[in-house]
């Protein structure tokens, strides 16, 4: 059974423009599928589809074997890593990454912090915990963002161009986590980028959309090696 399933999904925004037009996907378990085109071919509004915060015009998405059409966000299991990284400025490092968990009721405080430790262990930030995040440098931020999203056990993780903010050398040092990470924990992941870089060294497939209209379905090696 794939991950996330996609059949005919439109989006069509109030003037009658489709920003999504007829796309069907299917995601397998496990899969890092990366998602290309050019700006304003519906990438962004593709994945806050998934995620549910923007409405399907029609067709269906399922996740985990349900319909999730009609449910919040809240009620798909996904975690977001957004482009501006949506930090809590208030909160520290741990807090922010304890977030997701803390909205989980009847989670024992001890099992938080053994998650949270478990999630900054990964990302290298075990001496960042108590800082807030006006204090950390663009490539912890974008740690952060990320320790947030693999705190708890969902079906999928969402990236929308989770790197383009950051200078070439960090950009290449984050490829290379989120790469372990993913290999690692082995959750579904649904990646946007316009990086050719990041789509080969990531992608197990790379889907291309084209003014709504999902194009071609290949291998990095498929899409990027052919003469
Ligand atoms: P991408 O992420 O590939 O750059 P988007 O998904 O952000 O593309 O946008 C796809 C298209 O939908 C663009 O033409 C954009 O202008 C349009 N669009 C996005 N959001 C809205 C909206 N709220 N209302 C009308 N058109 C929108
Ligand atoms: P990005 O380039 O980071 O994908 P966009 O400029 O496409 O960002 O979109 C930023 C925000 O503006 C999104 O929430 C999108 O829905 C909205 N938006 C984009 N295009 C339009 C549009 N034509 N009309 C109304 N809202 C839009």
């Amino acid at each position: 059974m794939a991950a996330i399933e996609m059949r005919n999904i439109v989006k069509e925004y109030g003037d009658g423009f489709k920003a999504v037009n007829d796309v069907s996907l299917d995601i397998a378990d496990g899969e890092f599928m990366i998602l290309v085109g050019p700006s304003g071919c519906g990438k962004s509004t593709l994945l806050r589809m998934i995620v549910g915060l923007e409405d399907i015009t029609s067709g269906d998405m399922v996740i985990g074997g349900n319909r999730v059409n009609e449910k919040a966000p809240r009620d798909r299991n996904l975690s977001m890593v957004f482009q501006n990284y949506a930090l809590y400025p208030h909160l520290t490092v741990f807090e922010n990454i304890a977030f997701p968990l803390r909205l989980q009721k009847g989670l024992a405080e001890e099992d938080i912090r053994r998650r949270v430790q478990d999630a900054a262990d990964m990302l290298e930030l075990n001496e960042h915990l108590e800082r807030k995040p006006a204090n950390l440098s663009g490539g912890q931020r974008q740690r952060v963002a990320m320790g947030r999203a693999i705190v708890r056990e969902v079906n999928a993780f969402l990236f929308d161009e989770p790197l383009s903010n950051l200078d070439a050398k960090l950009r290449g040092q984050m490829r290379t986590e989120i790469s372990r990470m993913q290999r690692r924990l082995g959750t579904t992941t649904v990646y946007v980028t316009h990086d050719q870089t990041e789509a080969m060294t990531l992608g197990d497939r790379v889907a291309v959309l084209r003014r709504g209209f999902l194009q071609q379905v290949a291998s990095p090696r498929e899409l990027y090696e052919q003469p």
